[in-house]
């Protein structure tokens, strides 16, 4: 009886162990097909299985690396950002998805995209990461290369992508074109620079995607404050419009930026963050010029920064008007 037992057992057993054969050898055959880098390692971060490509990315041969602790072959700044997927992968459970940006030892520089999964040691239920890595380089540099034709197109164009408004190109065309006819013609030309109020606490405070919100609405109040066709609004920079004025005189931009400020007033945007207003209020410096053959336009730009300027020093939600006359 005890032999006929005994007998099974190793029979179970063979079987067990042919079936384990199998598991490894569809395991490896796995992992040698694949062109792409899978490893696996235990919550130690020590390898217990990887492909060569997987181990070439290190520095090594799969069998070098194997038994081998993450810390002691990847760089520090490198592990440390490992480390903040691994943990969800580890103590959560979770299949986490992240890019990474390597450098192999040829000096080629690689981008990844690299899926965790986690797994779980049958023999002691110790917990790992199965790691899956895709070279993305020629998809990454092609978004690139797109990103930067966007861009250029972009500047190319006269519009603000943003706001919808003119943009700087726009502006300083417009700008150079009007100097010269007011020139020959000795009409005042007026500009009105401005520049949102304590935008920066905006930004920090609710947050960039909010502020870029904010941007559009005070663009598209100022949009409806530009009555005469031949006015223009432009994005200047960043939280800066600006307004070009045709034969206008000083009196008239003040009255231009007098409805700048109602205006945006009437819009109510909340700004919780200011230090002069619970609303969003902009500061504005405007000026006026008839040009003269000896004078350029850099000098109309330059009165209304200083009256801007004068503005912000004087309490900001204000406008401050340079003539030619004036001095500071
Ligand atoms: P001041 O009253 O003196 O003008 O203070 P400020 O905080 O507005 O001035 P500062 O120039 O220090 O900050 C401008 C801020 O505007 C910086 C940035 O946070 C924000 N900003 C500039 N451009 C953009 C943009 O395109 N989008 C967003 N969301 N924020 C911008
Ligand atoms: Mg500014
Ligand atoms: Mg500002």
């Amino acid at each position: 009886e005890m032999q006929e037992s005994l007998k099974q057992e190793i029979e179970k057993r063979e079987v067990t162990e042919q079936i384990l054969a199998q598991r490894n050898t569809l395991l490896n055959s796995i992992l040698n097909a694949s062109q792409d880098p899978i490893g696996l390692y235990n919550e130690h971060g020590v390898y217990v299985g990887c492909n060569e490509p997987f181990a070439k990315v290190l520095g090594f041969s799969a069998k070098e690396l194997i038994g081998k602790t993450a810390r002691n072959v990847i760089d520090p700044e490198m592990l440390q950002e490992f480390y903040q997927t691994d943990i969800k992968v580890l103590r959560d459970g979770l299949t986490v998805k992240t890019d990474a940006y390597v450098i192999l030892e040829t000096g080629e520089p690689v981008w990844y995209e690299i899926v965790k999964s986690p797994y779980r040691d049958p023999t002691d239920g110790s917990a790992g990461v199965l790691l899956i890595a895709r070279d993305v380089t020629e998809r990454k540099q092609a978004e690139q290369q797109l990103a930067d034709a966007i861009m250029e197109l972009q500047e190319l164009s006269f519009v603000d992508s943003l706001t919808k408004v003119a943009n700087r190109r726009s502006f300083d065309e417009q700008l150079r074109k009007l100097w010269h006819s007011h020139m020959r013609e000795q009409q005042p030309l007026t500009l009105i620079l401005c520049d949102i109020d304590s935008f920066k606490a905006y930004n920090d405070n609710y947050g960039h995607q909010q502020g870029d919100n904010a941007l559009q609405e005070v663009a598209q109040v100022f949009d409806s404050v530009i009555r005469r066709e031949t006015d223009e609004v432009a994005r200047y920079g960043g939280e800066e419009f600006a307004f070009l004025l045709p034969n206008t005189p000083l009196a008239g931009g003040q009255t231009v930026a007098g409805k700048i400020h109602n205006k945006l007033a009437e819009k109510a945007i909340p700004h919780g963050f200011s230090d002069i207003s619970d609303l969003l209020t902009v500061s504005l410096g405007v000026a006026t010029m008839t040009p003269m053959p000896n004078q350029d336009y850099g000098e109309l730009i330059a009165m209304a920064d200083k009256a801007l300027y004068k503005a912000k020093a004087d309490g900001r939600n204000t406008t401050r008007l340079m003539a030619e006359s004036d001095e500071f």
